[in-house]
């Protein structure tokens, strides 16, 4: 589990060396895109982010949306506890109207998504088989074979501003830049593991919720599987409390 960052300590920091600014310059440096904008890639899950894109969400809510910040909080911490354990959960910023309500500030992940061929694009599933099995041998916990198995497809309905498709190496060039900028906040060796690469509800979840509810993360998945969230409603009526 990444360790826990004190969110205002690493807006400051962000601030201070100008880290927003340089993350613009990797999102200004991709090709503007197009597609029939049916959602699909937005329901599969919440696609990974790096740690200084979370944090330039989580600025982007504050100054913009924060008359909503109760609904994001309630809907993310939700992703935290169910995206193993149930297959409607969906990316918590996908709005009704099949929208994405932070569009600005969509992570790397989704701003190249549909910029690789399909032979460059990586398909298959997101590796969870090992902890499935480690679940259900320690906890008795079965994650349901179709979170398990699905594959993030491939869409050929993108078309970008310049025409083709991007080379596989150029793109891992900019997300490497961005991994640059999680290295302010984490050691070298993590980012380039990805291990500061989580989905957007996730980091909120890790900044926003206290050690002692993030702890009781099985329990949650356990009581859910069994039919109940009295735990988990609990524990979102709480973190609605959390002020910027
Ligand atoms: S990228 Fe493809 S799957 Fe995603 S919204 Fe656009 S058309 Fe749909
Ligand atoms: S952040 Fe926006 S674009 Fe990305 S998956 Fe969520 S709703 Fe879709």
């Amino acid at each position: 589990m990444l360790q826990q960052v004190e969110l205002y300590t690493a807006l400051s920091k962000a601030e201070q060396n100008n880290l927003f600014t340089k993350l613009a310059e990797v999102y200004e440096a991709l090709p503007n895109t197009s597609c029939t904008g049916c959602a699909t890639c937005c329901n599969w899950g919440s696609p990974p982010a790096f740690f200084i894109e979370y944090l330039n969400l989580y600025k982007y809510i504050r100054d913009n949306q924060r008359s909503e910040w109760q609904g994001i909080v309630k809907k993310s911490a939700e992703y935290f506890y169910l995206e193993l354990v149930d297959p409607n959960q969906k990316c918590p910023f996908l709005n009704d109207d099949k929208k994405c309500s932070v569009y600005e500030v969509r992570p790397f992940s989704c701003r190249s998504y549909g910029l690789l061929s399909k032979k460059d694009f990586e398909t298959g599933n997101r590796g969870l088989q090992q902890l499935a099995k480690k679940l259900k041998e320690d906890y008795d916990l079965v994650i349901p074979q179709e979170i398990i198995d699905y594959e993030i497809p491939w869409c050929d309905k993108v078309t970008s501003d310049v025409g083709s498709y991007m080379a596989k190496s150029t793109l891992a060039g900019y997300a490497a830049q961005i991994g640059t900028l999680d290295c302010y906040y984490f050691p070298q060796d993590l980012v380039d593991q990805e291990g500061s690469l989580l989905p957007y509800p996730i980091h909120l979840a890790n900044t926003v919720l206290s050690t002692g509810a993030r702890a009781r993360k099985i329990k949650i998945m356990k009581q859910y599987t069994e039919g109940s969230r009295e735990l988990l409603d609990g524990i979102l009526n709480k973190a609605l409390d959390f002020q910027f």
